[in-house]
């Protein structure tokens, strides 16, 4: 009897997943499942942290009686930090592929308005520009994303060598395959599991949005946590260990984003990603390069103004620098360099 009212559950069981399967076919790879728990996750534990606060934090609703605004800001940084984070992960870090596409389609467009405006001037050999502009069209929008991502090398590159043999595109410099995401991204930075995407060039802007308004909200929600323990109302002893434990993850989150939102703000001002920093030596553009030069900085404002309006619907690729460009850069600073701003 006991196996098979085992078996009729697993079969209860097989049926009701098939049928979710069914009714969200998002559901049915393990991959997406995955990251969707995690995002349930997450809301949860904001909702868990700020829900327990108004739950016990009397003082909190009385404040929020007399002076509601208080709360209303701190409910907006709530609900924009889960905007934020959902609008993050939804974003395209920039895919080296999307932006081939691009370049591709933007080539046959000029190709076609060359065409078109070639036509009817030269009537009569008209069939044969035809010919073999139609002829050469598939071979010219290959060469053109070759030609571009060709000419931010230095001559003598080898084309086999910047290939991706997964994507089999060409690496503009910066590019990187991630394996989690199994695409080459432009600009990587590095593959986030919390967000269930990776950080390149199109959404780090963004990101450091996120770790900011995270920041913002896991110190006030610690204010508040500090204010309520702090507090002489009679409560509890259960309810003041829930909080103290709160309070320590709470802690422990606020020291990591501190420092996430720190390390990420300087690879910003010095136009760096964390794999470029991370695995310096192992990559080849940046080999014998020295330490503390850092070959796509183009001094604090110019890199903050790239940071910020780099979009995923414009690609940016930089070209790698010149040996002259390299040496200005590694010289060292002077007295006069800082009174004319040279880091900026
Ligand atoms: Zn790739
Ligand atoms: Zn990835």
């Amino acid at each position: 009897m006991g196996v098979s009212c085992g078996s009729h559950l697993r079969e209860t069981c097989h049926r009701a997943s098939d049928r979710c399967s069914r009714l969200f076919p998002c559901l049915s790879d393990p991959a997406r499942r995955s990251v969707l728990s995690l995002k349930v996750a997450l809301v949860m534990l904001h909702l868990v942290f700020a829900g327990v606060l108004f739950l016990f934090d009397h003082d909190l609703i009385e404040k929020t009686k007399k002076e509601p605004w208080y709360t209303a800001i701190y409910v907006s940084l709530f609900v924009a930090t889960l905007v934020q984070y959902f609008v993050t992960s939804g974003t395209s870090p920039g895919y080296v592929l999307d932006a081939q596409k691009a370049v591709d389609e933007r080539d046959a467009l000029a190709r076609r308005l060359l065409l078109a405006s070639k036509q009817p001037a030269s009537s009569q050999n008209g069939s044969v520009l035809i010919t073999v502009d139609g002829r050469n069209h598939h071979r010219g929008n290959a060469t053109a994303w070759t030609k571009l991502v060709m000419d931010l090398y230095p001559p003598g590159a080898s084309i086999r060598n910047l290939t991706c043999p997964y994507c089999n595109v060409i690496q503009p410099p910066r590019a990187k395959h991630c394996h989690d995401c199994d695409k080459c991204v432009l600009q990587f930075d590095h593959h986030c599991v919390w967000l269930g995407t990776c950080i390149g060039q199109g959404n780090h802007c963004r990101f450091w949005w996120y770790i900011c308004e995270e920041t913002a909200l896991c110190l006030w929600t610690s204010i508040l946590y500090i204010s309520y323990l702090k507090s002489n109302i009679s409560k509890a002893w259960w309810v003041d260990i829930i909080m103290i434990l709160l309070l320590a993850a709470l802690s422990i989150s606020l020291i990591f984003l501190l420092l996430l939102l720190l390390f990420h703000s300087y690879l910003v001002m010095t136009n760096q990603t964390t794999y470029e920093l991370v695995r310096r030596r192992r990559i080849v553009y940046l080999r014998g390069i020295p330490e503390r030069v850092y070959p796509f900085n183009q001094g604090v404002c110019r890199n903050l103004y790239l940071f910020c309006f780099a979009r995923s619907g414009m690609y940016r690729m930089e070209p790698l620098p010149t040996a002259e460009e390299l040496e200005e850069k590694s010289k060292p600073y002077t007295c006069g360099d800082v009174l004319s701003c040279r880091c900026c």
